[in-house]
């Protein structure tokens, strides 16, 4: 199985009826670059800035970000890097900059709400960012938490300051693209909105499903609650989707729900092109990909968004996996 799991590195991720699916890889270990420029992948699609800075013992200088981003750029000279932006606060800590006493961390100072509160740390990372890719990378700036225009608009003023300095330094670098998360639900109806501001958006169905559910998605109490194939969840990504197509707003979705053969089937339903996911998992998903008719998958996908329980849906799709095999 490793031999054929092996083959596939060099097929594309198809659909029997011939719909390209750009498969990236998320990121965020300096050990994560080999295995997914082995997995195949076509480009990374998170790479998480806040794990390196969770595993350094300050903030790290722009000196140290342009290192460690660089090998990105190295390791992928072809493909596009979906960069995300300090994402700490919840569940994730910088031991050298604790967000305590908040009596709702998940609701509370994280992600771009805190990095437009600490504008100088965006700003030596977006300036890393620019560094890095120079003038011939594919960077792509990700926003996350957003929930609210404002903040795209005052992120992208920052992106305007760091340009402005490069060039003043006599630096030239490549003006990047810059898209947010949809990971607040609040987002969602906003696409269209949003769209004039943005040049892509990306799913996070992590967080997405951790706040429609209203379920910690790291407490085991609630853990049997927190399933990321509820109808409202399915629903709602589908209303993301359709939005942001409307709009023609390119799409994509970087949470684990892209690593769950079952969900793959209905995103390749919603008409979802682009999917980020763990290298691990990307031969798997791949494969399966290549099994698929994105007719037959806008059909299952149609059937579960009738449907009203989990388990409902994941007979669905299961129904639908054991016809392809
Ligand atoms: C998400 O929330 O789905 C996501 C991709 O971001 P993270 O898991 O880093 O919060
Ligand atoms: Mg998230």
């Amino acid at each position: 199985e490793v031999e054929q799991l092996k083959q596939l590195k060099g097929l594309p991720a198809e659909t029997v009826d011939g719909v390209q699916i750009r498969l990236m890889a998320n990121s965020g270990l300096v050990n994560d670059i080999k295995p997914s420029v082995d997995s195949g992948a076509e480009g990374i699609g998170l790479y998480r800035t806040e794990i390196p800075f969770m595993t350094c013992q300050a903030f790290p200088t722009e000196d140290e970000q342009v290192q460690i981003y660089s090998q990105i750029f190295s390791a992928f000279p072809d493909n596009p890097i979906y960069m995300r932006v300090l994402d700490i606060g919840g569940d994730k800590q910088l031991p050298y900059f604790p967000i305590q006493d908040e009596m709702n961390p998940a609701l509370g100072w994280r992600g771009i709400r805190f990095g437009l509160d600490n504008a100088h740390l965006l700003l030596t990372q977006i300036r890393s960012m620019l560094l890095s890719a120079g003038m011939s990378g594919e960077l792509n700036i990700l926003i996350p938490m957003v929930s609210a225009k404002e903040q795209i608009q005052a992120f992208k003023l920052l992106v305007g300051n760091a340009l402005e300095q490069l060039e003043e330094e006599g630096i030239s670098v490549k003006p990047p693209k810059i898209g947010c998360m949809i990971e607040v639900p609040a987002a969602i109806s906003q696409i269209p909105f949003w769209a004039e501001e943005l040049d892509f958006v990306s799913i996070g169905s992590n967080d997405l499903s951790q706040y429609l559910l209203s379920v910690d998605r790291n407490n085991a109490r609630v853990a049997s609650l927190y399933d990321p194939l509820h109808p409202a969840v399915v629903h709602e990504v589908n209303r993301a989707v359709t939005n942001a197509k409307a709009a023609g707003l390119p799409i994509s979705l970087c949470g684990e729900l892209a690593s769950e053969p079952l969900a793959v089937v209905l995103l390749i339903g919603m008409g979802l092109s682009s999917l980020s996911l763990g290298a691990a998992y990307l031969p798997k998903i791949k494969k399966l990909i290549r099994m698929i008719d994105s007719k037959d998958a806008h059909a299952v996908l149609q059937q579960a968004l009738t449907l009203h329980t989990t388990q409902e849906i994941r007979d669905c799709v299961k129904g639908y996996m054991e016809t392809i095999g």
